[in-house]
């Protein structure tokens, strides 16, 4: 049952309308703001995780508004890349593995219902390791005591089912074979026409910075729109900052990210889907993608990169990186030594001090959530990160206290990968 307005927003105080109205210093809305509609939630970002949140609470019998400035999985978005891995593996990280199994069940039922399964490829991951790993031990640990199906190959079994790698120093590894990769941008896409379908209005439009100073009544937008509702959740990935320069400003660390698409010999099909996985080499800190209906098998770094506007930031990878992955590529996959760029993208990761996911109530008012920090891991976990803040607003409760704004240092000490 549905419930009213007034039985859903627990938390006290009276709404303020015109509260969000922007900073002097901040762009404003055009002159004659509109009264504007009214919802249960309004979203804000419709990238992996604010279309998953307002899908989940749609289900949940809200009246939600999805916005976002530049349309759902854009090209500067986080989730606008053309894939993204989705691995169990966590080291000990027992909840990231516990979501990466739910999340794994929830897109795949999305894309079956939409006829889109295919938007899940599941080429198995591998993840090579290195003598004594303690990363990849306690992986193995983990993924035994959650039941999720994996083998673990030692160098000479490597080497008979992949000889197109040069395993090098790595001497054994694990294999998730149910596990594999998301074709990103239209997945986000997807999850966005499912939400439209079931009720959830999406406005392409820019919010205005909120001025969050208690309980917050409705969102301006650049165009002059006004939007009301009881909660308020900002899943703005790596313009978190932007939005919220005081309180994150110094917490959410964007970082620029590049990808490149390298060319397979033509006719060779060992570097795509069945016969190459996704792969991850840790201490090398970098991972690939097989080549995909020929748009080129996919490399790139995982190291942090330098500080990264995702308005503004160039977007054109650098012949530094490229060369350096070049000689990876060389080294590990000998057949694509040379072998032609045919692809390259730049993104950003939205990083929080450690990689946990920021998932709480703004400190000012109890009504705004922030939700993102996804710190280069986090497209996966959309479907779980939606069915979890989506719990938090309409059930109530504290979020863990690892997603927490409390633990968000200013400090960078990556721990969870
Ligand atoms: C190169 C790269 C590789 C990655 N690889 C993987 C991987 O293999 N597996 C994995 O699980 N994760 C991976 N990630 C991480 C993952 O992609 C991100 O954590 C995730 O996409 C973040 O999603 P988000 O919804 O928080 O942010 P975003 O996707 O950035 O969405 C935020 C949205 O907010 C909108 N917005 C911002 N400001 C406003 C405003 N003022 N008004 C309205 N709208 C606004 C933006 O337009 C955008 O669409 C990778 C990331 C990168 C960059």
């Amino acid at each position: 049952m549905k419930t009213t307005r007034r039985e859903f927003v627990k938390s006290a105080g009276t709404g303020a309308l015109g509260a969000a109205m922007a900073r002097p210093s901040r762009p404003t809305p055009a002159p004659g703001v509109s009264e504007g509609d009214a919802y249960d939630v309004a979203v804000v970002g419709a990238g992996v995780f604010g279309a998953w949140i307002a899908y989940r609470l749609q289900q949940g019998g809200r009246r939600v508004a999805l916005l976002d400035a530049y349309g759902p999985g854009n090209a500067r978005a986080s989730s606008g890349g053309q894939t993204r891995v989705i691995r169990m593996g966590y080291g000990d990280q027992e909840i990231y593995t516990r979501w990466s199994i739910r999340s794994l069940e929830l897109w795949n039922a999305l894309f079956h219902s939409l006829g889109r399964s295919s938007l899940f490829q599941q080429s198995g991951v591998l993840w090579m390791a290195r003598g004594e790993d303690p990363l990849t031990t306690k992986t193995v640990a983990t993924l035994q005591r959650l039941g999720v199906p994996h083998e673990t190959l030692g160098r000479a079994e490597l080497d008979r089912r992949w000889p197109q790698i040069d395993f090098g120093p790595n001497t054994w590894a694990i294999h998730e074979p149910e596990s594999g990769f998301l074709i990103a941008f239209h997945a986000v896409q997807a999850v966005v026409q499912m939400a439209k379908a079931k009720g959830v209005e999406y406005l392409e439009e820019a919010v205005v910075p909120p001025e969050v100073k208690g309980r917050l009544g409705s969102i301006a937008t650049l165009s002059g729109k006004k939007v009301r509702a009881d909660v308020f959740v900002f899943a703005a990935g790596p313009w978190l900052p932007k939005l919220f320069p005081d309180l994150l400003g110094e917490r959410i660390f964007p970082t620029r990210q590049e990808v490149f698409y390298f060319g397979p010999p033509p006719g060779d099909s060992r570097f795509g889907p069945p016969a190459m996985p996704v792969w991850v080499d840790f201490a090398e800190e970098i991972y690939g993608i097989p080549d995909f209906k020929g748009r080129g098998f996919k490399v790139a770094p995982d190291r942090h990169g330098t500080a990264f506007d995702p308005d503004t930031g160039s977007r054109v990878v650098s012949p530094e990186t490229l060369s350096s992955v070049r000689e990876f590529v060389g080294r590990r996959f000998p057949a694509l030594k040379g072998a032609p760029l045919v692809g390259g993208e730049v993104c950003q990761y939205e990083n929080t001090s450690n990689g946990d996911f920021l998932i709480d109530r703004h400190p000012d008012s109890e009504n705004v959530w922030p939700v993102g920090g996804g710190s280069g891991h986090g497209f996966k976990h959309g479907p779980a990160v939606g069915e979890y803040v989506a719990a938090r607003i309409i059930q109530g409760g504290a979020p863990d206290t690892r997603f927490r704004l409390a633990t968000k240092e200013k400090v960078q000490k990556r721990s969870v990968y």
